[in-house]
């Protein structure tokens, strides 16, 4: 299976910036690896029990919306791991129920009187460009409206463990995903009503080691929390559109190059090149011992590699399921806008 399509999401743009071969095995040949990653299981399980605090609107931490979230985060954990798999400690269920519950208690008077929640899972299609040549789907966790200072923002959770250490909050700075946000929040509101970006950090640990006397050790680390705001002016959010452009035209070509007979027959594929700086980020490469042995992949479409599993990636489908609360919270903000006799501002640049 060759998947040639153009379309595009923020996490395919990120995977191709990174390394286009990985790209090219991950999205276009539809690979992955067959074990699951615990990391992204543990994320997405906090994600659902998040949005059980956070919807209906306005928040709520009450009693039965924890053990709610508990049961969200559960039901979601259990599709990968069993319920009492320690292998990828502190990523357990014991301490996402520990976090949950801690959640619950640290923000339970903050959330409430601070923020409202204007949608949550919402996607849709974003132009990059008014001659709608390139366009990103997109599909956003959280928006919120802060009360104290009317405006909205985008509230995406990030789970890591150990601590909050400065290059993992520095990571979300410049991250190509939260531009995409940033740019569909601009596109549903103007400008004194964007408040940006707010990270909402979880950290998982496991429970501290304690003395005899049942002190906590020194420098014992336990579930913590922290949220960054990141705010993009209008001139930095420019040099970053034009960026997204720029990428998304290599990668265009690159799928053209694909169908070019020489692609196929090549001993090696020019295409997709590899960026082998990238072999050993984060965690390592999954495709290391494939993209030593395949030089030119397409020779291999129909193949199923040991350890490797097809899957479909459509970046639109989960989008265009969100997209039906966008299209509500798009009209509405067009009705605001005339009821307050403004001319209409329509979300003309998203689809
Ligand atoms: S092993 Fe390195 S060059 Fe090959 S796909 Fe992975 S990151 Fe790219």
């Amino acid at each position: 299976m060759l998947r040639t399509k153009k379309d595009k999401d923020s996490t395919m743009m990120q995977g191709y910036m990174t390394c286009p071969r990985r790209a090219l095995l991950t999205y276009i040949l539809c690979l992955r690896p067959e074990e699951p990653s615990i990391h992204l299981v543990f994320g997405q399980a906090l994600h659902k029990a998040m949005e059980v605090f956070y919807w209906p609107s306005p928040p709520c931490f009450d009693e039965e919306r924890v053990n709610q979230a508990i049961a969200a985060f559960l039901a979601h954990f259990q599709t990968e791991y069993s319920l009492d798999c320690e292998e990828y400690a502190p990523k357990t269920a014991s301490n996402g129920i520990r976090l949950i519950r801690r959640y619950a208690e640290t923000y339970k008077e903050l959330d409430p009187s601070e923020y409202q929640t204007e949608a949550i899972e919402i996607g849709g299609n974003v132009f990059l460009d008014s001659e709608g040549k390139h366009s990103l789907w997109f599909t956003i966790d959280m928006i919120l409206w802060q009360m104290s200072n009317s405006q909205y923002m985008i509230f995406d959770h990030k789970t890591t463990k150990g601590s909050f250490t400065q290059s993992w909050m520095d990571g979300w700075k410049n991250k190509f995903q939260l531009y995409t946000y940033n740019h569909v929040l601009h596109c549903l509101h103007s400008p004194e009503l964007v408040k940006g970006i707010i990270i909402n950090g979880l950290c998982v640990n496991d429970p501290p080691k304690r003395t005899k006397a049942g002190q906590p050790y020194a420098n014992a680390r336990d579930i913590c929390f922290m949220r960054q705001w990141i705010y993009h002016p209008p001139e930095r959010m420019e040099a970053w559109r034009q960026t997204a452009i720029y990428w998304c035209e290599r990668f265009d070509a690159d799928i053209d190059q694909l169908d070019t007979p020489s692609a196929r027959s090549d001993t090696w594929l020019k295409a997709f090149p590899h960026n082998f700086e990238a072999c050993t980020h984060y965690f390592g490469c999954p495709y290391l011992g494939l993209c030593q042995q395949w030089t030119n992949p397409l020779h291999h479409v129909d193949e199923v590699p040991f350890g490797f599993t097809k899957y479909e990636w459509e970046p639109d489908k989960k989008a265009r399921e969100a997209q039906t609360q966008f299209d509500a919270l798009s009209t509405k903000q067009e009705e605001g806008n005339q009821e307050d006799g403004q001319q209409a501002r329509t979300p003309d640049s998203i689809d």
